[in-house]
């Protein structure tokens, strides 16, 4: 027996149980993992509360954990018993001691960093990759909005930016995270409950604006991110924190600047293996060398069954970098 947690009902925190069962083999295909950190990903909370419903109820959550190989499918030939790996973009049901998963979503751990390291970093360092690197490419001394850049993918764009030499513009909710960004390597930060983000924008532009916004934020900041834009630039909506961005009358694009919007997610950029070794080798030499530092505090470390505790916290807005669940 094992425990995982699971839910029945969409709505608040209290929703995850955390309930026993008994894992079942994995398939041909797939690697059996045991867990020793899971990683807290915002859009768990979506899935949770039914702003992404699962395919089915109840559900298990979570796709992201490092861990131990205990078992391999018949036909998997990477992966073998008792490798140290880390996963995302798992089917839902990493929030549990052990999980069954495609062995294409595993990446082998060179040894130089922990399973905290690797579940605080693995789905949210993938998204900083393909954003400042695929989306758009940013290039050195190039300044950009990066919205919440305290949280976890946000720290993690702080120092991939300042590894490729640009100006991250951050945005974050208090004067503690604006000092965390910052030390990551935000070039400047707004703290947007105080200041008005896009008249900081053209002071610290000198009037120029930015050529590419990266807002997770979503409904709260959709208009005030295009007004940051340059004539042309480009908007990656990738998130939706504050609620996801509807009803959109297309022709704010045209009023604002002839501007572009795209709205990309992990499955559009990483879809093979290639494309998932790719952006898994940079990150991980990143991390080995100490360029990107994933510390998760104390506070953050919560244990696998209290999960509903480690939503609320998400939620209130207060957390800086990653979260773990840990088994
Ligand atoms: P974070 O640790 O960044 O937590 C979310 C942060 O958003 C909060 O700490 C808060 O910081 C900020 N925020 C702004 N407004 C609100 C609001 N109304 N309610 C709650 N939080 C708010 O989470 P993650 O690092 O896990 O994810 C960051 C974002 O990136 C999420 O929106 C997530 O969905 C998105 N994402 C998208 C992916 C993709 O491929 N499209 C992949 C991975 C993540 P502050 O108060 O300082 O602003």
């Amino acid at each position: 027996m094992a425990t995982r947690i699971e839910f029945s009902q969409h709505g608040g925190p209290d929703v995850l149980k955390a309930v026993e069962f008994t894992p079942g083999d994995p398939a041909e295909n797939e690697v059996q993992v045991e867990n020793k950190a899971i990683g807290i990903n915002y859009i768990d909370t979506y899935i949770r509360s039914g702003l992404y419903p699962p395919p089915s109820m109840p559900s298990g959550l979570g796709t992201e954990a490092a861990g131990v190989v205990s078992k391999t499918g018949s036909a998997v030939k990477h992966i073998k018993e008792g490798d140290r790996v880390v996963y995302a973009q798992s089917a839902l049901g990493a929030y549990s001691e052990v999980h069954n998963v495609p062995a294409d979503k595993v990446a082998v751990l060179p040894n130089a960093i922990s399973y905290e390291q690797a579940a605080a970093s693995f789905l949210k360092g993938l998204t900083v990759f393909y954003l400042l690197r695929k989306t758009y490419e940013i290039k050195p001394d190039e300044m950009f909005l990066f919205h919440a850049a305290a949280g976890g993918v946000g720290l993690i764009a702080c120092q991939w930016a300042k590894e490729l030499g640009a100006k991250l513009i951050g945005t974050a909710g208090s004067a503690e995270k604006m000092q965390r960004a910052k030390q990551a390597g935000a070039w400047q930060m707004i703290n947007y409950r105080e200041e008005n983000v896009p008249e900081r924008i053209r002071e610290l532009t000198g009037g120029k604006k930015v050529r590419v916004v990266y807002d997770s934020v979503g409904k709260d900041t959709w208009e005030s991110s295009l007004d940051c834009l340059q004539r042309r630039g480009l908007m990656v909506s990738f998130g939706n924190a504050s609620g996801p961005v509807t009803g959109v009358n297309l022709g704010i694009l045209n009023q604002k600047g002839s501007l572009y919007v795209t709205r990309p997610s992990l499955n559009g950029y990483l879809t093979n293996r290639e494309e998932m070794d790719e952006a898994s080798n940079e990150l991980f030499s990143l991390i080995a060398s100490g360029v990107i530092k994933v510390d998760v505090t104390e506070q953050q470390r919560f244990p696998l069954a209290e999960a509903a505790r480690a939503h609320q916290t998400l939620e209130s807005r207060t957390t800086q970098g990653s979260s773990l669940l840990i088994p």
